[in-house]
């Protein structure tokens, strides 16, 4: 079996999104121990950004909820702050185990 890109190659793998033959050289990407070329590898890795950048506004949303509620039932306490800042950071975690992004590892350095 060679690469799909390089004839002369024997192949080490295949992608696991285009199923396309991969010498060592093509695989670019590790995602969640399977192997992707370069396309889907960067693909994969522009969703899990932008997971991330989700969580990380769901946090801040949920510590200004809790801020907010927290104010309104016990007036501007420094503990509702505290609880805020717990709760953001509970409702983050929460929705890290539910929609868990893919953990994304680039193996080799951009091509020239
Ligand atoms: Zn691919
Ligand atoms: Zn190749």
């Amino acid at each position: 079996m060679e690469c799909a890109a390089h004839p002369d190659h024997e192949a080490t793998g295949t992608c696991a999104s285009c199923k396309r033959t991969l010498c060592s050289a093509c695989t670019t990407y590790d995602v969640d121990g399977k192997t992707y070329c370069e396309a889907c590898g960067r693909n994969v890795e522009q969703n899990s950004h932008s997971i991330g950048s989700a969580l990380l506004a769901s946090v801040a949303v949920g510590y200004l909820a809790t801020l907010a509620l927290g104010v309104a039932l016990f007036g501007p306490k420094p503990f509702v702050g505290g609880l805020a800042a717990i709760a953001g950071i509970a409702l983050g975690r929460l929705l890290q185990v539910v929609v868990r992004p893919p953990s994304v590892t680039r193996r080799q350095p951009l091509a020239p």
